[in-house]
C-alpha cells in the first residue's frame, strides 16, 4: 500500500498538470465553477473532436469533465445535416440534462451509404440506448419499413424469431405490442444479424434481455429489392445472393402450393359426393369476369339452357360491371371469390372478413343481389376463413371436379378431365379466363346434355341435396 501511494501520487499529479496545460476550457461555462471553488481547482474539462477525411459530413465529439464529484464522459456524433442533428444531438442534450455521467458512442459501421451507431447512456444502474442507422443518400434516420416490406407475414415472422431468440422467456403480449409499432422499433443490422432493441431504457443487467439478435437470412425474403439494389448495407450479402434466396423462397412456396392443390384435388375426389340427386351438375367459373371469355361462356350456357355460377374477384367486378349485370340478368348465380385472390389462410381475421364483405357489397351495388356464396382462392380454408363465413352468413363452396383448365390450358385435356370425373351432384371448377375453357365447355355441355344431364346453379344443387350451412360444400 505504501509503495503504491508513493508511486501513484506523483504520476497522478503530473498527469493532472499535463491535462491542465492541454485543456481547452469552455470559458463561459467553467469560469463560474472555477471561481466558486478556485482554491480547489476542482473542475477540468476537455473537449475535442474527430473528423474524417473520407466522411466530411461526420464529426465525433468528446467531452471529458473531472470534478470533485467524479468524472463524466460524453461522446457523440454530429452531422452536417441540421435535421439529423436535431434528432441525435437533442438526444445527447437530454441525457446531459438528466445528469448522465457516462455517454459513450459505439461506432458500428461507417461506409459511403450508411452510418450505424449506438449511443449508450449510463446513469447509476440505468442504461438508456439509442441505436440508429443513417441513410446517407437520403440524409435521414432509416426505419425498418424502408428495408423490409412490413406486412402481416413479416410481423408474424419477426414475432416468431423474437420468441425463438428469447427462448420463449419474453412476454408474448409485450412482444406483440412492440411489433405493432414497428416503425418505432430500434435496430441495427450487419451481414448476418438484425438486432432489435425492445426497450430503450432499462437496468444495466437487463440490456442483454431486450437486445434481441435475429438471423438476417430468415428475413431476406422480405427485404425490399429497391433497397438492396440502391445500397450496400447488406454488404457481404450482395444483392445477388439476396435475390437468389428470394427466388428460392418463391419457388419453394410455389412448389408447396402445387403440392397442396394436388392433395386438395385428391381429397376432393375421394370425397366425391354420392350423386344421389340425379343428373344435375353445377358448373362454376372463377377469377372473372373476363372481357372476352365470360361473354363466350355466357353464350354457350344459353345455347344449352344451362345455369352456371360465377365466383368473381372484386378487382374484376369493378372493371366489368356490365358483364356482371349480364351474368345476373341471364339467370346465373353470382358468387364472391375475394377482392384480389390472396391466400386467405395467411391473413389475419380482419383482413379475411373484409374479403368476404367488400366484394359481396360491390356485387350488390351493381346487381342488387346479395350473394352468400364464397369460394376461397386456392380452396384454402382455415379457422379464420370458417369464422368469417359464419360471421357473414356465407357458405364456402369448393368443388368435386377440377377441370385443371388453369394448368393445361388445353380444350381437349379440359374436356377429358371433366368427362372422366363428373357425375350427378358434381360441382365443377373452371375459370372464365382462358379461351380453351370456353372451347371445352361447348363440347362438355353438348356431351352431357346428350347423356341427359341438366346444369344448375350451386344453390339449386345444394338445395336438391338438402345441404345448408357454412360448409365447405364440395357437391352433393
Ligand atoms: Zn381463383
Amino acid at each position: 500500500m505504501r509503495y503504491m501511494k508513493w508511486i501513484g501520487w506523483p504520476i497522478f499529479t503530473l498527469f493532472v498538470a499535463f491535462l491542465i496545460s492541454l485543456f481547452i476550457y469552455d470559458k463561459t461555462m467553467d469560469i463560474g465553477t472555477i471561481e466558486a471553488e478556485s482554491n480547489q481547482l476542482s473542475t477540468a474539462m476537455t473537449i475535442g473532436k474527430t473528423e474524417f477525411e473520407d466522411f466530411p459530413d461526420l464529426t465525433i465529439h468528446f467531452e471529458h469533465e473531472i470534478t470533485d464529484e467524479g468524472a463524466s464522459y460524453y461522446e457523440w456524433p454530429s452531422f452536417t445535416s441540421e435535421e439529423l442533428n436535431n434528432k441525435v444531438v437533442s438526444w445527447v442534450k437530454r441525457q446531459k440534462e438528466k445528469g448522465v455521467e457516462n455517454l459513450s458512442l459505439q461506432q458500428k459501421d461507417i461506409n459511403h451509404h450508411f452510418y450505424q451507431f449506438i449511443l449508450l447512456a449510463k446513469n447509476n444502474n440505468i442504461k438508456e440506448i439509442f441505436p440508429f442507422v443513417i441513410d446517407k443518400n437520403e440524409v435521414k434516420l432509416l426505419s425498418l419499413g424502408e428495408l423490409f416490406s412490413i406486412n402481416d407475414e413479416f410481423i408474424h415472422k419477426l414475432h416468431a424469431l423474437v420468441m425463438e431468440a428469447t427462448k420463449g422467456h419474453m412476454d408474448e403480449e409485450f412482444v406483440q405490442e412492440k411489433l405493432a409499432s414497428i416503425e418505432d422499433l430500434l435496430w441495427l443490422i450487419d451481414e448476418e444479424t438484425l438486432t432489435v432493441y425492445l426497450k430503450d431504457e432499462m437496468k444495466s443487467s437487463e440490456l442483454a434481455d431486450y437486445k434481441v439478435e435475429l438471423p438476417l437470412p430468415e428475413l431476406l425474403s422480405f427485404a425490399k429489392v429497391e433497397f438492396i439494389q440502391r445500397n450496400s448495407l447488406l454488404a457481404g450479402i450482395v444483392a445477388e445472393e439476396a435475390a437468389n434466396k428470394a427466388e428460392e423462397e418463391r419457388m419453394r412456396r410455389e412448389a408447396e402450393e402445387r403440392k397442396r392443390l394436388e392433395e386438395e384435388r385428391k381429397h376432393a375426389q375421394q370425397q366425391r359426393p354420392s350423386g344421389n340427386v340425379g343428373k344435375y351438375v353445377a358448373f362454376t367459373f372463377d377469377d372473372g369476369p373476363h372481357e372476352q371469355v365470360t361473354p363466350r361462356v355466357l353464350d354457350t350456357l344459353k345455347k344449352y339452357g344451362a345455369k352456371g355460377t360465377f365466383f368473381m374477384l372484386g378487382t374484376e367486378v369493378n372493371k366489368y360491371p356490365d358483364i356482371v349485370k349480364r351474368i345476373a340478368t341471364e339467370g346465373h348465380e353470382l358468387g364472391n371469390h375475394s377482392h384480389n385472390h390472396p391466400d386467405l389462410t395467411k391473413l389475419d381475421y380482419g383482413s379475411v372478413e373484409r374479403h368476404f364483405s367488400d366484394t359481396r357489397s360491390t356485387i350488390e351495388q351493381i346487381t342488387g343481389i346479395n350473394t352468400s356464396l364464397f369460394r376461397p382462392p386456392y380452396g384454402a380454408v382455415n379457422g379464420n376463413v370458417l369464422s368469417a363465413a359464419g360471421n357473414t352468413g356465407s357458405s364456402i363452396i369448393l368443388w368435386s371436379v377440377d377441370s385443371l383448365d388453369w394448368d393445361s390450358r388445353n380444350a381437349h385435356s379440359i374436356y377429358n378431365e371433366v368427362m372422366q370425373n363428373v357425375k350427378g351432384g358434381s360441382i365443377v371448377l373452371m375459370h372464365d379466363l382462358y379461351s380453351s375453357t370456353a372451347d371445352a365447355l361447348e363440347r362438355i355441355l353438348k356431351t352431357l346434355k346428350d347423356q341427359g344431364f341438366e346444369f344448375v346453379t350451386v344453390s339449386e344443387l345444394l338445395q336438391m341435396g338438402g345441404r345448408t350451412g357454412t360448409g365447405p360444400h364440395r357437391g352433393v
